[in-house]
């Protein structure tokens, strides 16, 4: 098998040959279909999160140490199962659920392997899409492509699921009755506005510093889209949603962004933090218990999250957003692209 490695932080990727695994256990491999590109691998390509005040946190710090094969947002077809890997078999396409635990900690157990503590999330701590194979611990995070083509049903995985999983934070109480303020629209926040949408959303804002990203967020359903570096970003987005916002979801995650967020929210509104970004903001402790307002991470999303979804996209109730297919040879090119923010939508690297 092939694969397209980081062997070193901030290094160019580079093509590595071995021998294609044979599944034992549980294991399933997959031949790779569509492998999407996300912003959290240029992070991991880094090395590094910007923590603010000039402040990296590292990645090799925390244990995660090249050779990493990225790519999370994974669909492939079935070559071959392990004796004890049931209910697929070889041919069959899936999507796989990529934010893998431990299995057995207290946290996996209720559900939430995503936020387990001995992760092996495949693309970071196991080798992931950025290849011609990957190998699957167990067939239960292997889903159905519900109608989709590969490459449409792989970003789901992510950047789908994200989005589904911040606004499961937000909750429908809020979502159906207020506007919300959507910060970013490049692939997850586009996502983010399309399922709100698709959920019945009351009204969506979008703002983005890009105007093209403006214009394809009002193409996708939001009701207005602003500047979010205005000097007045904070009043317009409250101009333009016409009611108290609810909540605001931050696909960036950058002080300004941040600052916009938690500003623009009304009282007893929720601040969904969701992007990487990076940076840090001050606030004025007083006005959390005066406004009365939540503020919370929301890291990808749950295996039942991710189920939950793809029933939904099976419905056909989620819009299609825009696509850019790239060639797998061509996976550093496209980590270079979305870092120069040249993609709209999702890249996504076919083999
Ligand atoms: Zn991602
Ligand atoms: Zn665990």
């Amino acid at each position: 098998m092939r694969s397209y490695d980081i062997v070193e932080y901030g290094e160019p990727l580079q093509a590595v040959d071995r021998p294609t695994p044979a599944p034992q256990g549980t294991e399933v491999l997959l031949r790779t279909l569509a492998a999407g590109v996300c912003h959290s691998d240029l992070h991991i390509w880094d090395g590094y999160y910007d923590i603010g005040g000039g402040k990296h946190f590292s990645l090799r710090e925390r244990g995660l140490v090249p050779p990493i094969t990225l790519g999370h947002e994974i669909t492939g077809e079935v070559v071959a199962c392990g004796p004890e890997a049931g209910g697929v078999k070889p041919g069959d396409r899936r999507v796989i659920y990529p934010w893998i635990g431990c299995g057995t900690c207290a946290v996996c157990r209720r559900g939430d392997e995503h936020l387990c503590n001995r992760p092996r999330s495949l693309g970071i701590y196991r080798p992931g899409g950025f290849a011609d194979h990957v190998l699957v611990p167990h067939p239960r995070y292997l889903l159905e492509l519900a109608g989709l083509a590969p490459e449409e049903a792989a970003p789901f995985a992510c950047s789908g699921l994200t989005a589904f999983s911040a606004l499961r934070r937000v909750g429908e109480a809020v979502y159906r009755n207020q506007p919300v303020l959507v910060l970013g629209a490049g692939g997850v926040g586009l996502m983010g506005v399309a399922l709100l949408k698709a959920l019945g959303a009351h009204g969506v804002v979008v703002a983005d510093i890009d105007p093209k990203k403006r214009e394809a967020a009002l193409a996708g359903g939001a009701m207005a889209a602003i500047d979010a570096g205005a000097a007045d970003a904070v009043k317009q987005a409250q101009t333009a949603a016409q009611a108290p916002i609810g909540a605001a979801i931050d696909f960036v995650g950058a002080s300004v962004t941040a600052r916009l967020g938690i500003d623009a929210i009304a009282r007893g509104g929720k601040y969904v933090i969701v992007g990487l970004f990076g940076g840090d903001i001050t606030l004025a402790l007083p006005f959390l218990p005066i406004r009365a307002i939540t503020i919370e991470g929301s890291f990808v999303g749950s295996l039942g999250e991710f189920q939950a979804l793809m029933a939904l996209v099976k419905e056909g109730k989620v819009p299609k957003v825009p696509l850019e297919s790239r060639p797998l040879d061509a996976a550093e090119a496209a980590l270079r692209d979305l870092k120069a923010g040249r993609i709209v939508g999702r890249a996504v690297l076919r083999p």
